[in-house]
């Protein structure tokens, strides 16, 4: 039995290239957020070195499109480009670009010009625009202001007051670049999270990576464990950065239409090919209600969604939905 035993554990050992194993890290801060990076190195100085890779080029992402920054090529956008076309770099250009793809995707749900108000809020510090500052603010927002130039890669807005924001897409472009990064290095197993934004390549030798959903109140309950391989998953929810007061919930997503906190779903969770695009995709379901961000996620055949709405239903998109509900 001893003999049999001993025998077993050094196939098992044999079985695993030398000094292969899961590495984790994670990482508080950058981007405003939590990161966090799994994977699987067949050495553990490439696999800490890759990790490295990976926080420096959030780091990067982070430096040019912050707005909290001052000197990001982002802030200087915001400072400079309703008086005159700014040149900008081919990365935030195409971000830019693909933000805009979202709010025409989203029926202008999605609207990185919502900083146009969205600037006047401070979650952390419970300060909310008030009535006469949002009715005077909010022209301002409205994706078509801001014109692009491919021939010239600049970005102009068409009028004063226009402020933009890339927090409903940044965290998913800078986890695409970190899974690209990965990539590059020849890591083919991996999970990589910034926030609520996360891509996984590979699977965990013939298991799936299992992320779970929470609840929306109950921050260490599960509300749904979704099986994943070689797919983005992004959730955003009414949780994340938000404070109460006289009874309502002013919250980080915002409606483009009324410049007020959008609440028409608690969270949602949406599974798709890139984190950039899970993570454009998100914030729709708060600011144009269930039934109509269903519509339009089921029209797009790449992508699914888990709802929670304001009574506590969780809703599915027709790729997930138990038998019962699907129709
Ligand atoms: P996370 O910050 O964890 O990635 P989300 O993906 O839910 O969270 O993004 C929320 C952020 O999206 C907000 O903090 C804000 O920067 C931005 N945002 C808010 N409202 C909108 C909107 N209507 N369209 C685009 N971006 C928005
Ligand atoms: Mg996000």
């Amino acid at each position: 039995m001893k003999q049999l035993l001993s025998t077993v554990l050094a196939l098992f050992v044999l079985a695993q290239p030398a000094r292969a194993e899961w590495i984790e890290r994670v990482e508080d801060g950058i981007m405003g957020t939590r990161i966090v990076v799994e994977l699987w190195a067949s050495d553990k100085a490439q696999g800490n070195a890759a990790i490295e890779a990976v926080l420096a080029e959030m780091r990067r992402v982070d430096e040019g499109m912050s707005t909290y920054k001052p000197t990001s090529e982002l802030s200087i956008v915001n400072a400079r480009a309703a008086q005159e076309p700014i040149e900008i770099s081919a990365e935030l250009f195409d971000l830019l670009s693909t933000a805009l793809d979202y709010s025409r995707l989203t029926d202008g749900a999605f609207d990185i010009t919502y900083a146009s108000v969205g600037y006047m809020y401070d979650f952390r510090k419970h300060v909310h625009p008030d009535e006469k500052q949002i009715a005077a603010a909010l022209p301002g927002i409205n994706y078509r202001h801001v014109e692009l130039d491919r021939k010239n890669s600049t970005v102009h807005f068409a009028r004063p007051g226009v402020r933009v924001d890339l927090g409903g897409i940044g965290k998913g472009h800078a986890v695409d670049r970190g899974i690209a990064v990965l990539q590059a290095r020849g890591i083919d197993r991996a999970l990589v999270t910034a926030g609520g934004d996360s891509r996984i390549i590979g699977d965990r030798f013939g298991q799936p990576w299992v992320v779970g959903i929470r609840h929306p109140d109950r921050k260490d309950e599960v509300i749904a464990r979704i099986p994943l391989e070689d797919a983005a998953l992004s959730t955003s929810g009414d949780y994340e950065r938000y404070f109460d007061e006289n009874g309502v919930r002013y919250h980080h997503i915002i409606d483009p239409k009324t410049g007020h906190s959008a609440s028409k779903v608690r969270s949602a969770t949406i599974i798709g090919p890139t984190a950039t695009r899970t993570d454009g995709l998100s914030k729709t379901a708060f600011v144009l209600g269930p039934e109509k961000a269903i519509e339009i996620y089921n029209r797009l055949d790449d992508i699914d969604a888990v709802l929670v709405t304001p009574e506590g239903k969780v809703l599915y998109t027709k790729g997930l939905a138990p038998p019962d509900t699907a129709k």
